[in-house]
């Protein structure tokens, strides 16, 4: 299967209407107008009078050939139309319908050197984009042990490509990428979107028993804000102008064809121990529950899998515990934390007396201690961080026990200390640039998990496009570093 492109009529009927507005004689030209529909009979006329003044421009300059033979002039007529578009007037998207036609002329080739710098750049930014959301998503399914297969139409094959280009100049290779990228996302997005709302019906206390570990994944109903933070950066009009749902609804079907022999398999192997398959077969086969009659709203977007599928498919966002074996860019150990032990009893007795008074300051502006050295300290937040010392913001769920217990080494100090590394970095390093990037991803992710679930959810967006931000950097860093080698 591969994402089919955008229909020809429809192609034609753009390129019709922005070269051939149809002319009435003394009537100004109208509007070019975009059509879903192609109607060939709706356009002969326009098409005629075209080809007309066109023959005989040719036979004035007596140029005339075998465009004027009868059954191949409109192709060859066709093909001259799409040599004059083959190269796109507006910045790149996905599904724009200049690029996609520039891709369906006759000159498909384009590279950096015939588009300008802010249309290549344009490619650029969308191919960084719609990676970085990428790299996020695969960190939140792994995270919670859901599968990545290596399908060459699955999530983590598209990634990988991206990763294998990062400083390609050719934009038909980013482009490519890009849109192969875009839609097994979007696809697995909405899937998932699906199975966290599904799992989150399932009332269940079972994550109390985890509230004293450091870092446990967010509860479904937190995971679905989440991912619709992906979802939405991908509706942006800025990375997709075009979108075509049956691209999409294909790179679902081939997911669920390729998942459903190992779901049903796992649905027949497995112990129902906490009663949550029999309640989610109760969702799935009530056609009046909340679930059923959201997404079979959707069918659009959104085709249900069999039952036994999707209770499998939602069941994997029931765990709490973090399950991404991630290969570290740097070791915890190697993280430059300061050993407390080691520090003059002089010197850490001053320390402690700065904390305390940070503590006390934030308590009495009712504030976190974290935010407290965010504003006043925000040179230094460093020397705070390597002693484990909390610099998080309100949003953090480690603020209270922070600001009230001021001796205690914040939960969060290695994620934001990875993520504080990377806001420094400006140069590649000696990582690769995939293992720099799941890393980072990994680290922004337990920010977005940590943060409390009684604030207002632009907060947890405004995080979610910061860690987007921080990703695109990083991709950013590694095409300069590439290109300073040139
Ligand atoms: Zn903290
Ligand atoms: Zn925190």
């Amino acid at each position: 299967m591969s994402p089919h492109p955008r229909s020809v009529s429809r192609l034609f009927d753009w390129a019709y209407h922005k070269l051939f507005p149809r002319r009435t004689s003394n009537q100004p030209d109208p509007e070019p107008v975009i059509t879903d529909e192609f109607d060939i009979s709706d356009i002969t006329d326009g098409f005629y009078l075209y080809s007309l003044q066109e023959t005989q421009r040719v036979a004035s300059r007596n140029q005339r050939s075998t465009l004027s033979t009868d059954g191949s002039y409109v192709t060859a007529r066709m093909d001259q139309l799409l040599d004059q578009l083959h190269f796109p007037t507006t910045l790149y998207t996905v599904g724009s319908i200049d690029w996609e036609l520039a891709k369906t002329s006759r000159a498909m080739e384009l590279d950096a050197d015939g588009l300008s710098e802010i249309q290549f750049n344009s490619i650029i930014d969308v191919y960084t984009k719609v990676y970085a959301i990428a790299k996020l998503m695969s960190v939140t399914l792994l995270s919670y042990g859901v599968e990545m297969d290596h399908s060459p139409h699955g999530l983590l094959a598209n990634i990988e490509h991206a990763e294998s280009i990062v400083t390609t100049l050719s934009a038909n290779a980013l482009i490519e990428c890009t849109e192969k990228l875009y839609y097994a996302l979007y696809a697995r997005v909405v899937i998932e979107m699906a199975n966290v709302e599904l799992c989150s019906s399932f009332q269940t206390d079972i994550r109390s028993l985890a509230k004293r570990e450091p870092y446990i994944l967010p509860h479904p109903v937190q995971a679905y804000k989440i991912l619709l933070i992906f979802k939405e950066a991908l509706d942006s009009q800025k990375v997709c102008s075009g979108f075509d749902k049956r691209i999409m609804r294909q790179y679902q079907e081939d997911f669920v064809t390729r998942t459903a022999p190992k779901c049903i398999e796992a649905a027949q192997v497995t112990d129902d121990f906490l009663g949550y398959r029999r309640h989610i077969m109760g969702v799935l086969t009530d056609s009046s529950s909340l679930f059923r009659v959201k997404w079979a709203g959707l069918s659009e977007m959104y085709k249900m899998p069999p039952g036994n599928v999707l209770m499998v498919l939602s069941e994997k966002y029931l765990p709490f515990r973090p399950k991404l074996d991630i290969q570290y860019d740097i070791l915890p150990r190697d993280l430059p934390f300061i050993d407390v032990t080691a520090v003059d009893s002089d010197k850490w007795e001053q320390r402690r007396i700065r904390c305390n008074r940070d503590a006390t300051l934030a308590k009495l502006e009712s504030r976190g201690v974290g935010e407290v050295r965010q504003e006043k300290y925000a040179d230094c937040l460093m020397d705070y961080l390597k002693e484990k010392k909390c610099v998080c913001a309100s949003t953090c769920e480690c603020t209270y026990y922070c600001t009230y217990d001021c001796e205690r080494f914040c939960p969060c100090s290695e994620y934001v200390m990875r993520i504080m590394l990377a806001e420094k970095r400006k140069y590649p390093g000696k990582h690769s640039f995939a293992i720099r990037c799941i890393n980072l991803a990994n680290a922004l992710f337990e920010k977005l998990a940590t943060m409390r679930t009684d604030i207002p959810d632009s907060e947890l967006n405004k995080e979610g496009e910061r860690a987007i931000q921080l990703l695109e950097r990083e991709v950013r860093i590694q095409r300069d570093a590439m290109a300073m080698t040139y």
